[in-house]
């Protein structure tokens, strides 16, 4: 049972929030996002991409609390970073999924491409690259889970981006005027592939402060270890992730505006991605790359570093 005393400053609102009412607060919120943008359907075989940080106990804690009528699924990638990252997590998340009944797989990088991220970051310096390594793990994540969910035959992979990745990702974007790709952000944008396996983003209006406060009121024992190539390489998240820490400071709610008020454009947006066609394949995998591209991301990135022939 969870205390009534005040436990947390919700600063987007300016509430005093106990225990038990920044439960509440937090799963309502989720709940509200799902339905909103009909992100699960009744009967979903759901996959939940977990790392063992604190936003993937906060995905599945609140997820297995509103989607009740399909099943669950968790997987972790192993990117191969370290002997420790990752690994040492896994076994928290386990008894987690096993105290809800939810069955749980582990999949690496190192079993699917042949090399995981401390070879793939040898090979970028050693040829002297410049794409930050963040590039080739976000890309080769994507697609190992989107893989594994196709196989599985699962209906939706859920990812456990909170408000702060989602606001980073949507500002990156218009930063750099990437039109084609904003639209695809929006939670209910069409899938442009039979390959892909639609990917929903539940934590997605959830702070990080909040999933932070969450996990720690919950007990879980997560991950507090960074990433060693976090900042590697000055990145543009980076600049935007400091960006919008300084202007939530002096307007709180900055960040939840920013993406709900994008969302309301894109929703209009979006229809021209209706009419597009199905995606191309990549001549060397066989998997969607974009209109005009020989090559999948996957595939283009794996050469650079002299993994693949192309
Ligand atoms: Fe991968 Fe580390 Fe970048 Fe995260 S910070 S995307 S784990 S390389
Ligand atoms: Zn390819």
């Amino acid at each position: 049972m969870l205390s009534n005393k005040p436990f947390i400053y919700q600063r987007h609102t300016g509430r005093v929030l106990s225990k038990r009412e920044f439960e509440e607060d937090v799963i309502s919120r989720v709940s509200r996002e799902v339905s909103k943008y009909d992100m699960i359907d009744s009967g979903d075989n759901v996959l939940l991409a977990v790392s063992g940080g604190k936003d993937s106990f906060v995905l599945v804690d609140t997820l297995s609390r509103i989607h009740d009528t399909g099943k669950l699924l968790a997987v972790t990638v192993i990117e191969g970073i370290g002997v420790l990252f990752r690994e040492k997590e896994v076994g928290k998340m386990k008894s987690l999924l096993k105290s809800l009944g939810i069955d749980y797989v582990v999949v690496s990088f190192k079993e699917y491409y042949g090399v995981g991220m401390d070879e793939i970051i040898e090979r970028v310096l050693e040829k002297k690259l410049t794409d930050s390594p963040c590039t080739f793990c976000g890309v080769l994540r994507r697609r190992l889970l989107n893989s594994v969910a196709r196989e599985l035959g699962m209906d939706k992979v859920a990812t456990a981006h909170n408000l702060d990745d989602e606001a980073q990702t949507l500002l990156m974007n218009i930063l750099r005027g990437d039109y084609t790709r904003l639209p695809r952000l929006y939670p209910k944008a069409p899938v442009l592939s039979t390959k892909f396996v639609p990917r929903i983003k539940p934590i997605r209006k959830i702070y990080e402060y909040e999933t932070t406060a969450y996990a720690y009121m919950k007990g879980f024992g997560f991950q507090l270890g960074h990433c060693p190539y976090v900042d590697l390489k000055p990145s543009l998240r980076g600049f935007v992730r400091k960006l919008l820490y300084r202007i939530e400071d002096v307007e709180p709610g900055f960040s939840l505006r920013l993406v709900e008020n994008v969302d309301k454009i894109l929703s209009k947006a979006v229809y021209s991605l209706k009419k597009l066609p199905e995606l191309p394949v990549c001549r060397l995998c066989g998997e969607p790359t974009s209109y005009g591209r020989e090559l999948c991301k996957v595939c283009e990135l794996l050469c650079k570093i002299g993994v693949v022939e192309c």
